[in-house]
């Protein structure tokens, strides 16, 4: 299996000082690359085993919905506050300065439903706990956690220990 991680773009400083920002579109835009990291995506699980796709906004969805289109399943989306127009569920979770609010329409997910959550990236894993904790609030069970890039060097994982949690592609440091 080749290594992916050649297909991201590490842009420093943005979009402030001291961020390496892991850039995506490098990836997307080579079609062969993008399929491939959706069919590695879709073989960690077996499709009988999962009922709904959750993507974040905004980048999760791209991979969340590939996901959810090649298996046939879902697609639900979590959103940043004011967007979805019908009654919604929201966690709070807290960023380096201040925090921050996510989403989800409060009938999305049904009692006990097995649930995939998507994303591009894990950083410090307060989106994603955030994430989780809105899918067990309506009653929906976490199958697992999917990435496309781990910076394992921020242990966002130690936030997600009671889930599976797969990423693509790891980066060890900066
Ligand atoms: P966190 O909650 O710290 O795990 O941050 C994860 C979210 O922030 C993801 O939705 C990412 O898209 C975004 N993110 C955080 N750090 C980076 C980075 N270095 N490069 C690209 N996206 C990032």
């Amino acid at each position: 299996m080749q290594d992916m991680k050649h297909l991201i773009r590490n842009v420093q400083d943005f979009p402030k000082k001291g961020i390496g920002f892991k850039d995506i579109t490098t990836l997307l835009k080579r079609g062969s690359s993008f399929k491939d990291a959706i069919d590695r995506m879709a073989s960690l699980y077996n499709p009988d085993d999962v009922d709904v796709i959750v993507g974040i906004e905004a980048r999760g969805f791209i991979f969340a919905s590939a996901l959810a289109y090649k298996w046939g399943k879902p697609l639900v989306p979590i959103r940043k506050p004011g967007k979805l127009p019908a009654e919604t569920v929201k966690e709070e979770y807290a960023l380096e300065y201040g925090c921050d609010t996510i989403e989800i329409h409060k009938d999305a997910i049904t009692q006990s439903q097995r649930v995939l959550i998507v994303d591009d990236l894990l950083a410090t894993g307060g989106t994603m706990a955030a994430a989780a904790r809105l899918i067990e609030k309506l009653g929906g069970r976490v199958a697992g956690l999917i990435f496309l890039i781990e910076l394992s060097f921020l242990k966002g994982v130690e936030k997600l220990s009671d889930y599976r949690v797969d990423s693509l592609i790891k980066f060890d440091s900066e």
